[in-house]
């Protein structure tokens, strides 16, 4: 079965995404991707499927904290802008805290994400 992870980018984070995605298109490839709405867009555009969400401030987030604290992520991909403020930085805080609570691998940057791809993938290979 295809392990499903979620992929989630501020905007000031978007290209960085979009590159690191292109970087790892083989692996994520295989998986099944959910993303917040714009984020989802734009990793659409590099030719992977992805089921968008809503977009992050009008409760994408949410949603995707919804299915980790469910057991239906493998995985969060969050590049978060540290340096913004965000009007849903409270649905952020929660999906951070969802994780931890739930024991959800999340990969805030992408020297993080590598890892948690190489990994994935690495299980799936035993
Ligand atoms: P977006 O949401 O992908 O819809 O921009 C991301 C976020 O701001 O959390």
């Amino acid at each position: 079965m295809l392990k499903t992870i979620a992929l989630i980018a501020h905007d000031g984070r978007k290209a960085e995404m979009v590159a690191f995605v292109k970087d790892h298109y083989d692996i994520l490839n295989e998986m099944k991707l959910i993303a917040t709405g714009t984020t989802g867009k734009y990793i659409q555009q590099t030719g992977l499927k992805v089921v968008c969400k809503l977009s992050g401030p009008k409760g994408g987030d949410a949603q995707i904290a919804a299915m980790a604290a469910e057991g239906k992520l493998y995985g969060i991909i969050f590049f978060r802008d540290p340096l913004g403020m965000h009007p849903h930085e409270p649905d952020v805080q929660m999906l951070l805290r969802i994780c931890d609570v739930h024991n959800v691998p999340l990969a805030t940057n992408p020297a993080t994400a590598k890892y948690l791809l190489i990994g994935m993938h690495e299980e799936s290979e035993r």
